[in-house]
């Protein structure tokens, strides 16, 4: 019998954040954006209207299991299977945790809600905020990031200024660089503009090495990262994969079960979650394992992506 459906995963290795216990707030998959390089697949109705999608009691009673059973974590990083700030119980969850354990809060965001300010508000009771900046400019910003009628560059950077003066804790912004999408000078200084205005503590660069919902979606190759880093300045680090060697044993016994499962058939994200009763970001992080042992191969199909086991030469 598969284990029931749970809020919390893990802990997982993260490649910024260490032993992450993930924490996954809201439904499969509700975003405000729906970026081409999205691991989940396609947003099927962006959404902009906050509210109560699970009950922050059963998160916190399943917390208390762990603590209980002697849950070790780096840190406690909500997220979800898709933009956790959409959850508008979000505060009441971090006071919850804050009272039963002294492990920092991560969140990571689109940083497309900022803008508000409940959601900022929120956001402050967390150690480390995680967004996103993936454009400085509006026609970049639509092409990458597809975001919501209701959103703008402008409001995403004017959302993350605002509460970067209402936050004493830190933000470590993400760039996710797309070769041909986002790389050429012009959007390059844009996005330095953009940083400036932000002030976060540290810039994150990654890249496409993991497959996409969209095709042709091509990763920057590492000498025309290393250069954009030092465009961006002092703060700016590239994000290396986290080495399989600091993964455990209970980890990859999990990924043992993805590959059993894709030795029978290619399976999507949501065939892996479902069958193994996980959430779609857990099975993330037994495929990107198994990626990175070679253990398996993808394929995109109209935008959905499926995953089946290698076979040997
Ligand atoms: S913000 Fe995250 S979850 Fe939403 S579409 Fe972009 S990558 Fe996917």
């Amino acid at each position: 019998m598969p284990e029931e459906k749970k809020y919390l995963y893990g802990p997982v290795p993260s490649r910024r954040l260490g032993r992450s216990l993930g924490v996954d707030i809201v439904p499969f998959k509700l975003c405000s954006l729906d970026c081409v390089y999205c691991q989940l697949g396609k947003t099927t109705e962006k959404n902009l209207e906050r509210s109560d999608f699970i009950p922050v009691e059963a998160v916190l009673a399943e917390l208390k299991e762990k603590l209980v059973a002697g849950l070790q974590a780096d840190f406690l990083t909500i997220g979800g299977s898709g933009e956790p700030t959409l959850h508008s119980r979000l505060g009441a969850l971090i006071d919850g945790i804050k009272k039963l354990t002294a492990i920092p809060v991560a969140i990571l965001t689109n940083g497309t809600m900022l803008y508000k300010p409940d959601v900022r508000a929120d956001c402050a009771k967390a150690d480390v905020v995680l967004p996103s900046l993936d454009a400085g400019d509006e026609q970049t910003y639509q092409r990458i990031n597809r975001p919501h009628t209701g959103l703008t560059i402008e409001k995403l950077v004017s959302g993350l200024c605002a509460f970067r003066d209402e936050f004493s804790g830190q933000i470590w912004l993400e760039v996710f660089l797309i070769d041909g999408f986002n790389t050429d000078n012009h959007q390059i200084a844009k996005i330095k503009e953009a940083i400036d205005r932000i002030r976060p503590d540290k810039v994150q660069l990654n890249t496409a090495v993991r497959p996409t919902t969209e095709p042709g979606i091509k990763a920057l190759d590492p000498e025309r990262l290393r250069a954009i880093a030092q465009q961006l300045g002092e703060n700016c680090e590239l994000i290396a994969d986290f080495s399989s060697a600091r993964q455990g044993g209970n980890f990859q016994a999990r990924a043992e079960d993805v590959l059993s499962m894709l030795k029978r058939r290619p399976c999507s994200l949501s065939d892996i979650s479902a069958a193994l009763s996980i959430t779609p970001n857990e099975a993330l992080k037994y495929i990107t394992l198994l990626q990175q042992q070679g253990a398996i191969d993808s394929q995109n199909k109209d935008g959905v992506i499926f995953f089946s086991k290698q076979i040997a030469d």
